[in-house]
Order: C-alpha cells, then sequence, then structure tokens
C-alpha cells in the first residue's frame, strides 16, 4: 500500500501535521523510531508561557494557545496566568525590553507592582524587583502527549507505526523508507524527527544545521499549595508551576550531558544545582521540598534558532518540520500551517524556509 505522506516523527510537530493532512483529504503515515511522543514532546517541562515565546514567534504562540484550551484536560492543560521576575536591575532592564517587544507583538503582558505580586503569590520572595503578567499562560502535562496524540491518529483513521526507526529514504516513483518492519511507499515524505532531523536529512544528502540542546527538567515530591501561577525568571533560567497533586515541575534550559544518537541524555548535577538554587531563591518554601527526580530531552535549533518549516531544500515533494524554540506551545498551531503547506493551501501565517541561510539571530 502506498501513502500520500509518509511522517518521520511522532513528535508533536509530526502529529500535529498528520491531523491537519488527514483533514484535508490526505492518506498520511506516521512512523516513530520509539512511541509516540517519546521524544522532546513528551519529556518536556509543559510551559505554555508567551512571555517565554521570541517575539517574532507571537502570532504562532497565540493562536497555539487556542488550541491548547480546545485540547483542555486531556493534555493536562492549566490557564493559570503567569509572573515572570527580575531579580536585579539588569533584569528589570531586560525584562522591560523584551515584554514590551511581547506585548506589541500582540501578547497581553502587563507590568504589576510588588504589592498586585505579593497578593497574588504570597509565598514568593520580597526580592522581586519587578514582574510583568500574562494571564493566557499555563502548561500542560507534556508525559501524556503520546496518549493524547495516539487517540487522535486513531479517531481520524490515520496509520502509524511505533518502534520503527527509518534506516534509509529512497526516491522510486515517490519514496521507499526502509525500516526493520520492511519498506513503506509514500509519495511525500515530511521529516519531523526533531533532534535527530539531521541524520534524517543526510538520509536524502541533506545537510541540515540542525543541533540539539540537552535540557533539564526536575520533579519535587508533593508539597503543601505554595504557588497558584506558572513562574518564569527574565533570563529564562527559570520556569517552574506547582500541579494539582502538590508536585513542582522546575525547568529553565539548564543543560545535560549526551547526544540525541546516544538516547535521552544524562543529568548534569552541576547545572541542577543553580538551577534549583535560582527556583528555591524565588519561592524560599521550595527549600524544604526534596527532588524526586531530574531528568533531560533534546531540543533542536538551527543557528538562527527559528523554525524549518517548509520544503526540503532541493525538493518540492519532501518537506520538514522542527526546530521550533518553545516547540511544545507553538507544536499544535505550526503543524496545522505545515498541513496547509503539504495540502497546497496557502498557510494562514508565513512559514520558515529549511533553505534560507541561518544568520544568528536571538531576540
Ligand atoms: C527538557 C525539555 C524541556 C522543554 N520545555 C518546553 C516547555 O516548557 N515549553 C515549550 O513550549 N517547549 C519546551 N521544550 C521544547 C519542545 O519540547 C520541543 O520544541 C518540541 O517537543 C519538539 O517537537 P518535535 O515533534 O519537533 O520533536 P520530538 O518530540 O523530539 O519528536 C521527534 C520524534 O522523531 C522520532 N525520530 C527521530 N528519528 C527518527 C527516525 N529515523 N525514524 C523514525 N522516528 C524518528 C523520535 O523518536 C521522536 O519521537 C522543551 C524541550 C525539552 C527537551
Amino acid at each position: 500500500m502506498s501513502y500520500d505522506i509518509a511522517i518521520i516523527g511522532g513528535g508533536i510537530m509530526g502529529c500535529a501535521t498528520a491531523l491537519r493532512l488527514a483533514a484535508g483529504g490526505m492518506r498520511p503515515i506516521v512512523l516513530d523510531q520509539g512511541d509516540l511522543g517519546q521524544g522532546a514532546s513528551g519529556v518536556n517541562a509543559g510551559t505554555l508561557s508567551l512571555q517565554i515565546k521570541r517575539v517574532k514567534l507571537m502570532p504562532y504562540a497565540l493562536k497555539g494557545h487556542h488550541l491548547w484550551e480546545e485540547m483542555g484536560t486531556a493534555v493536562g492543560f492549566a490557564k493559570t496566568g503567569g509572573y515572570t521576575l527580575a531579580f536585579t536591575d539588569r533584569e528589570v532592564d531586560l525584562l522591560h525590553e523584551r515584554q514590551t517587544m511581547k506585548r506589541e507583538a500582540g501578547a497581553p503582558i502587563t507590568f504589576v507592582s510588588n504589592n498586585a505580586l505579593r497578593a497574588a503569590e504570597p509565598g514568593l520572595t520580597h526580592a522581586v524587583k519587578a514582574a510583568s503578567y500574562c494571564p493566557e499562560d499555563g502548561y500542560a502535562n507534556s508525559a501524556l502527549t503520546g496518549q493524547y496524540y495516539r487517540g487522535k491518529l486513531q479517531d481520524a483513521g490515520i496509520a502509524y507505526r511505533e518502534r520503527t526507526p527509518v534506516t534509509g529514504i529512497d526516491r522510486v516513483d515517490g519514496y521507499e523508507l526502509q525500516t526493520p518492519a520492511g519498506p513503506v511507499r509514500a509519495a511525500r515524505v515530511l521529516l519531523a524527527a526533531g533532534a535527530w532531523l539531521k541524520p534524517l536529512a543526510a538520509l536524502m544528502d541533506v545537510d541540515l544545521p540542525v543541533n540539539a540542546r540537552i535540557n533539564t527538567v526536575s520533579v519535587t515530591e508533593r508539597m503543601p499549595a505554595m504557588m497558584s501561577h506558572v513562574i518564569g525568571h527574565a533570563t529564562g533560567l527559570l520556569t517552574m508551576k506547582q500541579k494539582a497533586n502538590g508536585t513542582v515541575l522546575i525547568g529553565g534550559g539548564w543543560q545535560g550531558k549526551g547526544t540525541p544518537q546516544q538516547g535521552r541524555g544524562e543529568v548534569d548535577v552541576a547545572a541542577v544545582k543553580p538551577n534549583l538554587a535560582l527556583a528555591q531563591y524565588a519561592l524560599p518554601a521550595l527549600g524544604t521540598a526534596r527532588v524526586l527526580r531530574s531528568w533531560t530531552g533534546f531540543e533542536a535549533n538551527v543557528p538562527d534558532f527559528y523554525p524549518l518549516a517548509g520544503t526540503l531544500p532541493g525538493f518540492d515533494d519532501a518537506f520538514v518540520l522542527g526546530c521550533v524554540r518553545g516547540g511544545y506551545t507553538i507544536g499544535p498551531s505550526i503543524g496545522q500551517l505545515m498541513g496547509d503547506l503539504i495540502l497546497g493551501r496557502s498557510p494562514e501565517m508565513p512559514l520558515f524556509d529549511p533553505g534560507r541561510s541561518f544568520e544568528e539571530d536571538r531576540p
């Protein structure tokens, strides 16, 4: 049997695109080397915050937020609102500069007084010098991503194969994908392999400048209620939220060790300690909490830190989607746009040409 398109990678990008394609009348198949949502999409911190998104990605994040609301409890979605904190004069400047740009880009972010912050989050340190607030911020439970999309693919009658790594891609009247379970034929391919995009594109002799960051997340034991919003830091080096079960999830992009090819990576205690220290500085009551577990996941990026979303350079029937900063938040919306592009429709927002020249740009 030949499919209209084979999607390689069953993370949030691949699955969201598959759903759009099927709704548009195509017959996709999704292939993952492990289980659906076992990559970055299943181990991330789940923060859905407009305040930590890049300015140019704000329209995609805003659209994504509406889609998360629709996904709701099935993905553990909670719209709590979020505060971003600054402790030093330099951080105050950074907070004002970044959040003003994001507000101008459409995010409903306001600067709040210390009195208002204390009324909302009495447990936070009095060392806060400035704070911003966004009522749209919240979180989802990334551990539910695979389960959620598996159900959605089934409901839509979309074929998917787990534990099926693609090891070769040949051009044979369309494409023939090599897997240990035998070949899969499709008229088109979408590469949505996250931090594994570089070796996957190399199977088609394309060199994508994809790098991987090894982000760390930690979770505490269940604690009495100590915060009710998503809390972030002006530098982006801290995100935290307390789940309904009392556990506190702490992230901020601190780096572990390892490479995507080696597997899930390794926690670097030297990086976890300052992450936890910053969390405890922000919320002193965390000093009594024990960390149950820290883990890592691989987040892909390219040198300008904007997404790869479009046709694969040199091809008109092969596509790539990935390397989206804050890609969990934006995944559902950019997946829809990518689906529209493949369906031959005009996406509602412009995408990000994977054939562009990649110059460093990080506002
Ligand atoms: C620890 C961590 C914390 C993060 N926190 C946040 C956050 O709080 N908020 C936020 O918005 N974003 C966050 N992110 C970013 C976000 O998780 C990612 O941008 C997003 O999940 C990427 O989705 P994806 O589908 O592109 O990649 P992935 O979810 O990694 O999916 C790629 C899939 O491709 C499969 N694959 C790879 N190679 C092959 C092959 N050859 N054959 C078959 N299958 C293959 C993999 O098994 C994998 O399942 C975080 C990332 C990490 C790692």
